[in-house]
């Protein structure tokens, strides 16, 4: 297929959890999609469905069989009336409110929030808790959930899901969900529906509603909406669902005391969904409907036994759902019962179970959006978005357009602004330090008491509090680039690169949040469909330099090669990729064997980040960042200043090289002579180091008495900075990674790396011996 030609699926092939995924993602038989593009690398593309946009690759695309079909009139298709939007905060006033069957008035009412991805759930989150958690326009920046009760309702707890499409659980964060719904049992559901994308949206509430738990849908982005013109009928979608919808919109905080009006309602009352059945007993002669229900009745009790929603446990089985199944443990006669059933309904329908399944839900969605949804024209949004990603994903523009991105983004971080405004807070630091130096000599203090206010807390602690402006600018950039959706950008078009190394465009996301931290880049590793993808994504992050290593670098690079600091400032992150990329194909030929998984994802509309959201980033981080140099850096920074200033026999010395430390980290320096990196003081910073990156500098600032750049050769620095680039991350990072992969796992890659890194200094003495 060529852009622009669009076409009608006839038959989706492929197997298993990716063909279900397909097919919940809306790729269904009878289903028209269009072509966008192609990545600039001529895979994977990008195709137009149910008003969404898609990517696949071509290897995929090619199971789906297709007939071209003239492009559908827009027009044709916007058949809904005009309705009166009954305006924000107002509508879903007409929901009639029973009052049968409440809860004891003391219960705890929990919530849970769920959408898809995008839909704007943790800002809701954030408005409703007040709390401070982070919003990013990138499928997978919630990979965890997250609890706190609502504002102003202390007996109440919601909890913010990472994004879902379906109840068929594709990826690990998809199965938090999904498992907090079906295990959790929260007394509510408040399900977030993205209005400028209904009908993919409303893929998930129907499954929501067949739970049979009270819920309220809370239909997002109602601001978008309006202003392109588009409206929707609240209350005959109302109708239709048998749930109370609320137009929101969580950003603008409008709709959202009336949402919490209705959610505490329904779960208090415990009024369950009106509805739950959707399957048209007219549809293609109602094979489905009619399959439905006979699997219905014949698997409630082992429904009700194993707690489980009837109707939802019945499509499930349908589909053929494994874990349902076991769940529900029907005998062998119960199971050839249904899949006779289900036979008969493939035959009739002339549609496979998944995609029969899949095809009701969309014809019912097709039901509600003609009668009660009048699409924005043209939206806004979306033309602007076309026009934005020409440049960006285009064919030839692309790649220069993320490298330029990313130089501005270092150039803007290193040179201008991070590097300004840490001028200014050195200047800040060393008048503070001399002024309480001035005051310890006036009063007369104490030698030691002295020494280790001003050489060690000042000198260490000081050294890296001057960082903060540069770690939290980087962040600001990414938080950007995140937040306005380019980093999914970014994972379509790097795709075909990185499977040659054999992950997916997916793994793109964690490594460029390690340049940021590793700890967060090891976590949204859960939006990886594979166990293999993320286990390779997760050993591989480190190799990304995190900001806490900046400090190091500007710090030998001021001292030492200031005349080629950008250069040599980029050249380290490049470096660290470029190994990276090495021991990607390494762990491909050996541990990670195998193909990436297919790479299935929405593109998110570009969209204004919100100075809110980034505001409250930039905060948490410099919060972050002052917490640990006034805690983990600290601590370190007088523990060694401690070690070097005493002797075994605890006598104050002046000179350090009989002290404590000398002797501890005389023997490591053993095995780090060939890497030129003997000297002990040096051995020592990089153990601290281990503890947090930033005091490799503090430790050597206590350490050194004369000027750094005096008493160590380039060479040295060199070596320095290439081992702290690659050896192993901090006990954070390493902590985290043991979180997601096991001890064993965390272990290995703090020996590895620690090899890997000590080999690349080997290297760079070889080199520097040559010149
Ligand atoms: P999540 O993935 O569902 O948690 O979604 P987020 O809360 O991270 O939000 C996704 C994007 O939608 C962010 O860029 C938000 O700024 C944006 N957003 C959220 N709510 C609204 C809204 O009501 N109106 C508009 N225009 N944008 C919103
Ligand atoms: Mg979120």
């Amino acid at each position: 297929m060529t852009i622009g030609q669009t076409a009608r699926i006839e038959r989706v092939g492929g197997e298993g959890a990716l063909r279900q995924h397909l097919l919940d993602m809306g790729v269904i038989p009878g289903a028209v999609a269009r072509v966008v593009k192609f990545a600039p690398l001529g895979d994977p593309m990008e195709i137009k469905i149910h008003d969404y946009e898609l990517t696949l690759r071509l290897a995929d695309a090619k199971q789906i069989d297709v007939e071209l079909t003239e492009a559908v009139d827009k027009t044709k298709e916007d058949i809904a009336p005009r309705h009166e939007h009954p305006g924000l905060g107002e509508g879903g006033r007409f929901h009639m409110k029973g009052d049968g069957d409440p809860l004891p008035d003391d219960t705890v009412l929990t919530f849970a929030l769920v959408g898809n991805q995008n839909s704007g759930k943790t800002t809701l989150f954030n408005t409703l808790t007040g709390s401070n958690q982070h919003v990013g326009n990138f499928p997978g920046v919630t990979v965890d959930r997250k609890d706190g009760p609502i504002r102003g309702h202390a007996s109440t707890m919601v909890t913010d899901l990472p994004g879902i499409y379906s109840m068929s659980p594709y990826s690990t964060e998809e199965i938090v969900s999904r498992d907090f719904v079906l295990k959790d049992k929260p007394t509510g559901i408040i399900n977030i529906l993205d209005a400028t994308n209904i009908e993919r949206n409303l893929y998930l509430t129907m499954q929501l509603l067949e739970m049979g738990i009270p819920m309220v849908v809370a239909l997002n982005m109602m601001d978008e909406m309006r202003e392109n013109g588009g409206t929707v009928d609240i209350n005959g979608m109302e109708h239709m669902l048998g749930v109370p919808v609320v137009p929101i919109s969580a950003a603008n905080n409008e709709g959202v005391d009336e949402l919490v009006e209705h959610a505490l309602h329904v779960a208090h009352y415990r009024e369950k969904p009106l509805r739950q059945d959707f399957c048209d007993e007219n549809d293609h002669g109602g094979a489905v409907h009619r399959a439905l229900h006979a699997v219905s009745h014949l698997i409630e009790d082992h429904a009700v036994r194993a707690s489980l929603p009837v109707r939802f446990a019945a499509s499930k089985v349908i589909e053929g759902d494994e874990r349902i199944m076991e769940q529900l443990a029907l005998d062998d006669n119960e199971k050839d019962m249904i899949e006779h059933i289900v036979l008969q309904m493939e035959k009739e329908r002339g549609l496979d179970r998944c995609a029969a399944i899949a095809d009701m839900r969309f014809a019912f969605i097709g039901k509600v959006c003609t009668s009660c949804v009048r699409k924005p024209k043209e939206s806004k949004e979306r033309t602007r978005s076309e026009k934005i990603d020409r440049i960006l994903t285009g064919k030839y523009t692309a790649i220069p357009a993320f490298i330029g991105i990313m130089g501005i983004v270092c150039f803007l971080t290193f040179n201008v602004i991070g590097a300004g405004l840490q001028w200014v807070l050195e200047q800040c630091i060393t008048l503070l330090s001399d002024a309480v130096n001035n005051a310890l000599t006036y009063a007369g203090a104490n030698e030691v008491l002295h020494g280790l206010i001003i050489d060690g807390i000042f000198e260490g602690v000081g050294s890296v509090l001057s960082f903060l402006p540069v770690v939290v600018c980087m962040f600001f950039f990414l938080s950007l680039l995140e937040d306005s959706g380019y980093i999914a950008r970014v994972a379509f078009v790097m795709d075909k690169m990185l499977r040659r190394i054999g992950l997916s465009g997916r793994s793109v996301v964690p490594m460029l949040i390690g340049f940021g931290c590793t700890v967060p880049a090891v976590m949204s590793t859960r939006t990886l469909p594979s166990e293999r993808d993320r286990r390779m994504t997760i050993l591989l992050t480190p190799f990304m330099s995190c900001s806490a290593k900046m400090p190091i670098y500007a710090f030998f690079v001021d001292a030492f090669f200031p005349r080629y600091k950008a250069l040599i400032l980029i050249g380290l992150y490049v470096l660290g990729i470029a190994v990276g990329l090495m021991i990607a194909f390494i762990y491909r030929k050996t541990l990670f064997k195998g193909e990436a998984v297919p790479f299935v994802m929405e593109l998110p509309n570009y969209r204004m980040p919100r100075t809110g959201n980034v505001v409250r980033l930039l905060w948490e981080k410099a919060k972050d960042f002052l917490q640990r140099a006034f805690s983990v850096i600290l601590i370190a920074t007088i523990v060694i200043w401690i070690l070097k200033s005493f002797d075994i026999h605890f006598r104050f010395l002046t000179d350090s090289t009989d002290s404590i430390l000398a002797d501890i980290s005389g023997l490591l320096s053993v095995v780090m002579r060939p890497a030129g990196l003997g000297d002990w003081r040096i051995c020592t910073s990089l153990i601290s180091g281990f503890m947090a990156k930033e005091s490799v500098v503090s430790t050597l600032e206590v350490l050194f008495e004369e000027s750094i750049a005096d008493s160590m050769s380039a060479i040295t620095a060199a070596s320095l900075l290439v081992f702290s680039l690659l050896y192993t991350p901090c006990v954070a990072a390493v902590a985290a990674v043991k979180r997601e992969l096991g001890a064993k796992w965390a272990a290995g890659m703090v020996v590895w790396q620690c090899v890997v890194a000590w080999i690349a200094a080997v290297i760079v003495q070889l080199i520097g011996k040559i010149l």
